[in-house]
């Protein structure tokens, strides 16, 4: 295991910003990236680590995952990530200490660095980090955040699968199509709204099978037990609910043509992109389809854009998936998209 300096040295993002918070024992590491296209932004996490150093990887690994999804869409922020690295769950006053602390951080940094929810963040603790800095997106409506960033993160997955559909099952009306929704919640659930508004035969699972019961009446979708998902004939998968589902194991089971969702790292290693690429699916990069609620937070709390480019802007995810697949012809997206985003940032630091 490598020590903090070690973690530090070896990293190519340009800063962490690291602090102790003696009264939880915490670790509070902001990683940023690359700001060559504005202010580093991207989610705060909060869990316990094994190790302290494990909390300062993940946040170098997710802020340069920022920089890439950012750069993706071509949209004018950074990449940056947040970890609090809590030795045990926290709540009460010592939670709220530890927020009130890092925003007191996040503000001290004057730009660098804004933050939001992610994975054991809530937008209530959002709401806490909001009275000490301005620079935080995902607060509740009511507390004059942006809300819940998931109908957006939808709108942009519905129209990256539009855009897979046309170039894979030759048009992109989803008319009579099969599309097994994986994952019903924030982002699956109104996922499942526009895909039956769409006239899509939907099939929804959800480990929570009561969940995924009552969105399936809803929609007037069919259910799927959890443990077949991967084996069900669809026309597209669409994972929403937890990363490293694509594997060595599932991906032999898959009976799709596309995969498009919005989980974040589908993928449970590179090799993996190769693998449904030598079963002829196409793999859509989840950086790439799941940024439409990070646009509309990026719009309306970070450059404070009008209300009525949200829509617009999320539903351009469309037209970058279609740009990636005609630029990627038979190859395997992926590192297109990658090789994409770094050029885009080269020619806005270069220009
Ligand atoms: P959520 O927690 O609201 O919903 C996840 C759903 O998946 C739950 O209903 C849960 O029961 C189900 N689930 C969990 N494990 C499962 C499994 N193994 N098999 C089947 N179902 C399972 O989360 P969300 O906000 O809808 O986000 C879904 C995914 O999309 C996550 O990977 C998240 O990181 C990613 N994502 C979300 C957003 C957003 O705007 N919320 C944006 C970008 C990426």
């Amino acid at each position: 295991m490598s020590t903090l300096q070690e973690q530090i040295e070896s990293w190519d993002g340009e800063c962490v910003v690291v602090r102790h918070d003696a009264p939880t024992g915490s670790w509070i590491f902001i990683a940023v990236h690359d700001r060559s296209l504005g202010m580093a932004m991207g989610g705060c996490r909060m869990r316990v680590y094994p190790d302290v150093v494990d909390g300062l990887r993940d946040a170098q690994r997710l802020a340069g995952g920022m920089t890439l999804k950012w750069a993706g869409i071509e949209f004018p922020l950074g990449g940056g990530k947040a970890v609090l690295a809590i030795p045990r769950p926290l709540e009460g006053a010592e939670r709220e200490g530890l927020l009130l602390r890092f925003g007191d951080l996040v503000e001290g940094l004057g730009g660098m660095y804004g933050t939001g929810v992610d994975l054991g963040t809530t937008p209530a603790d959002m709401e806490i980090v909001g009275r000490r800095t301005s620079r935080v997106a995902g607060r509740p409506a009511e507390a004059g955040g942006a809300g819940d960033p998931g109908p957006w993160t939808a709108l942009g997955v519905y129209e990256g699968m539009r855009s897979a559909a046309a170039c894979v099952l030759g048009s992109n009306d989803l008319r009579g199509r099969t599309v097994l929704v994986q994952g019903v919640g924030g982002v699956g659930r109104p996922l499942v709204d526009l895909l039956s508004g769409a006239g899509a035969r939907v099939l929804v699972s959800d480990a929570d099978e009561r969940r995924a019961r009552a969105v399936a009446g809803d929609a007037g979708a069919e259910v799927i037990a959890a443990a077949s998902a991967y084996d069900t004939e669809c026309d597209i998968f669409a994972p929403c609910a937890v990363g490293g589902v694509l594997n060595e194991q599932t991906i032999p089971r898959l009976r799709c043509r596309i995969i498009a969702g919005s989980a974040n790292n589908q993928l449970e290693g590179d090799v993996d992109a190769e693998r449904l690429s030598l079963r002829g699916i196409l793999y859509i990069p989840d950086f790439i389809i799941n940024a439409g609620g990070a646009v509309a937070h990026g719009i309306l709390e970070f450059l404070h854009g009008p209300e009525n480019e949200v829509e617009s802007r999320v539903r351009r995810v469309g037209a970058t998936v279609a740009d990636l697949l005609a630029e990627a012809g038979d190859g395997d997206p992926l590192p297109v998209a990658v090789a994409r985003a770094k050029r885009f940032i080269a020619a806005s630091a270069a220009g």
